[in-house]
């Protein structure tokens, strides 16, 4: 049995849902079927996620709804006048949102993952009807009666132990399952939402429960690719890849799949596919617990801007109990969270996401590791890429770092921190965002095309 789930692009017209029953026909396997809301149809096209979050912030403002709920429910009908279905969706739909609307507001984040979570939930509906109608037979099947039990952290639940158990029954279906991605509830029915992207996470959960051969993750393109395609020139397509690899490609930038989407299929040791409901004959990406890299050590090459990094030095810092702990403490304080910590002997760099700090909070830090920890220097500085060459190869091969700093020497472009992690599946740069697209560059000319070089 394969779980198969369907991003976004996969079901943003009748058109595309025609593509993802085709798909669905083509393989009996194909039993569990996540799907997310409407998604863009065109570059400029607004997803039907975010006409939703208009639509609850219209609703909570005590605005008029009108709009913002005639241009969602338009999506649908639109979808389901394509496909041919009758009215009878269209009503189902309709009714649901207006009874979401007038549901409790006196807590505004309860109500609008109620309001998000109608994206998914009426998509389902929506495409079980239809492959119903053209013969396969198909069912919705709602996450709280299916036992897809979440804790309580609005707008980024997880899902708790015993969801499994329970939605290990769905492999005895007989009928096609249609299953709404990106929600689940709490054990007392309370519905939550996963982060944005997070109907990948449920597709994971489910391949997991139910130990799915396979789980297929259908979006908008072949595979993925070794580096950015919008910063390198045609990047070779990755055939396969390991979870870990996965996991640290997408910590900086590889954004095709959702990064807490890895876990539950690692663990159940089910192997996933990136595939492109566009074009179902390409053999997509596989994500495998092993694989053998005597050929490519290096798997592919990331970058991520919008980093910062705090700076501390004091002289006999190394002897000093405690000073790691005091400096974490602070940020902690702060509710920061670190990516990285390089060090040396007398000072230590804590590398950051930018997008936590404000000028109050640094000179918050910036006074207390002085008064409290003593510092000699200390300062933070930001704009800075993180450029990740990621590769379970690295493990065993001698003389990747040489020939990655040889990239940089290259290029000239200064390399400001140095971090290889103890997994040894990445190594990680700190630069100056401005070198960036330089050094990916020549990263990926010395690892994938290395004749241009040598
Ligand atoms: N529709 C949701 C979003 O846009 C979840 C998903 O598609 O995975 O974030």
């Amino acid at each position: 049995m394969k779980v198969s789930k369907f991003g976004g692009t996969s079901v943003a017209s009748a058109q595309q849902i025609k593509k993802v029953a085709a798909i669905i026909k083509a393989e009996p396997a194909r039993k569990i079927i996540v799907v997310s809301a409407p998604g863009k149809r065109f570059v400029e096209d607004v997803k039907v996620t975010d006409l939703l979050i208009n639509l609850s912030a219209a609703a909570l403002r005590d605005e008029s709804t009108k709009e913002p709920l005639a241009q969602v429910v338009a999506r649908y009908s639109e979808i389901t006048d394509e496909l041919g279905l009758d009215n009878t969706i269209k009503h189902v739909i309709e009714t649901d949102l207006l009874n979401r609307l007038q549901a409790d507001k006196s807590s505004p984040p309860l109500f609008a993952d109620s309001i998000k979570a109608s994206g998914e939930d009426n998509s389902a509906k929506l495409i079980a009807a239809y492959l119903t109608s053209i013969g396969l037979p198909a069912e919705y099947v709602n996450p709280f009666d299916a036992g897809l039990f979440v804790n309580d952290l609005p707008e980024r639940a997880q899902a708790l132990p015993e969801a499994y158990e329970r939605l290990a029954t769905l492999q005895h279906k007989q009928t096609i399952t249609v299953f709404p991605g990106f929600f689940g509830y709490t054990r007392n029915g309370t519905l939550r939402t996963f982060e944005r992207g997070g109907s990948d996470i449920t597709g994971s959960i489910l391949a997991a429960a139910v130990k799915a051969e396979l789980y297929e993750n259908f979006t908008d393109v072949d595979c993925v690719f070794a580096a950015n395609p919008r910063v390198v020139n045609n990047p070779v397509e990755i055939e396969q890849m390991t979870y870990r690899e996965m996991r640290e490609l997408s910590y900086a930038g590889f954004a095709v799949l959702h990064d807490e989407a890895l876990m539950p299929v690692f663990k159940a040791a089910v192997p996933l596919c990136i595939r492109n409901t566009n074009n179902p004959s390409a053999p997509g990406t596989m994500i495998v617990a092993e694989r053998d890299h005597s050929l490519h050590p290096v798997t592919g090459i990331s970058a991520d801007s919008g980093f910062s990094t705090l700076y501390v030095s004091k002289y006999l810092m190394n002897r000093e109990i405690g000073f790691g702990r005091k400096l974490l403490q602070i940020l902690e304080d702060e509710a920061i969270s670190y990516e990285h910590i390089p060090s040396g002997i007398d000072n230590l760099s804590v590398i950051l996401r930018s997008h936590q700090l404000t000028t109050d909070k640094e000179q918050r830090i910036i006074d207390r590791v002085k008064s409290e920890l003593n510092a000699d220097d200390v300062h933070i500085r930001s704009d800075f890429s993180m450029i990740v060459l990621v590769g379970e190869g690295m493990n065993n091969q001698k003389g990747l770092t040489a020939r990655a700093a040889n990239a940089f020497a290259r290029t000239g472009v200064n390399i400001e921190m140095i971090n290889q992690g103890s997994s040894e599946v990445s190594l990680v740069f700190g630069i100056l965002k401005a070198d960036e697209q330089k050094i990916v560059n020549e990263l990926y000319k010395e690892f994938f095309e290395p004749a241009l070089v040598h």
